[in-house]
């Protein structure tokens, strides 16, 4: 049977480019609030990651259904920005649900099955800021950092089983949620960003499916930026 893999996140953006790029190798099941865009993956499960009894769930169903679960992207994520001394609790909250809490759920929920695959593979979808932090992502940087130190636990608890687990740390990437940036914006990132672009979709699903080859399977606990050399900062 092909390998199972599921994607959180998967309705747009990046999330839906990885579950078309694995698709092509893969069963893929695709988690998201949302899929207005049109169904992706090979089965669609309308959950909110922050939900655990719904990812405990969704999860389940898939490893009965597919006979296990081989290979999870944790891609879900949502900002509410605002300068911190501004920021309310519920900015602070939903932020920390959806990028921490949510990859802690579909972990969790997805851990036994990975642990039984013998090829387990693990992936978060963090961020720069998570290292540098953001004017006005008090919460999304927090979030953020957290999943890396988050992922490098359970690289260390999942090793025994040959899972590994590893975070992406995406700069700039051209998606919806990019979009809503003024030109100002866009542009500064460019100037900061040494290989001179805004990030594609493309590049981000290049560095998931490295991690989930095979060949990548002595990678485990890192954090890779794929930033353009975003994260090098100004020039010298
Ligand atoms: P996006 O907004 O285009 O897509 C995010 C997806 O997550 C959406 O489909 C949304 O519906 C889904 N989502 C939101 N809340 C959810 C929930 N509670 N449960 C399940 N799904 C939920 O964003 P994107 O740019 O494709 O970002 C994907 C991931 O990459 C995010 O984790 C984001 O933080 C991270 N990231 C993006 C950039 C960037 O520049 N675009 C940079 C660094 C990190």
């Amino acid at each position: 049977m092909r390998r199972t893999a599921l994607v959180t996140g998967a309705g747009r953006g990046i999330g839906k480019a990885i579950v078309e790029a694995l698709g092509e190798e893969v069963w893929v099941g695709a988690m998201d609030v949302q899929f207005d865009d049109g169904p992706v993956g090979d089965a669609q499960f309308v959950v909110d990651v922050s939900d655990s009894a719904a990812v405990d769930e969704a999860v389940s169903s898939i490893a009965e259904e597919r006979g296990g679960l081989d290979w999870v992207v944790c891609g879900a994520g949502i900002v509410r920005d605002r300068v911190s001394w501004k920021m309310t609790d519920s900015e602070w909250d939903a932020v920390i649900a959806v990028n921490l809490t949510g990859a802690f759920n579909v972990s969790r929920a997805a851990a036994l099955s990975l642990r039984s695959s013998g090829h387990g593979r693990l992936i978060l979808i963090s961020s720069i800021n998570g290292v540098r932090g953001s004017f006005g992502q008090a919460n999304y940087a927090a979030a953020k950092a957290g999943m890396i130190g988050m992922s490098k636990t359970l690289a260390r608890e999942l090793a025994r089983d040959g899972v590994t687990v590893n975070c992406i740390l995406p700069g700039y990437i051209d998606t919806p949620m990019t979009q809503g940036l003024t030109e100002d914006v866009r542009a500064a990132a460019i100037a900061r960003t040494p290989l001179g672009r805004l990030g594609r979709v493309e590049d981000i699903v290049a560095a998931v499916k490295f991690l989930c080859d095979d060949q990548a399977e002595f990678i485990t606990g890192i954090a890779l930026p794929v930033d353009g050399g975003q994260l090098l900062g100004a020039s010298a």
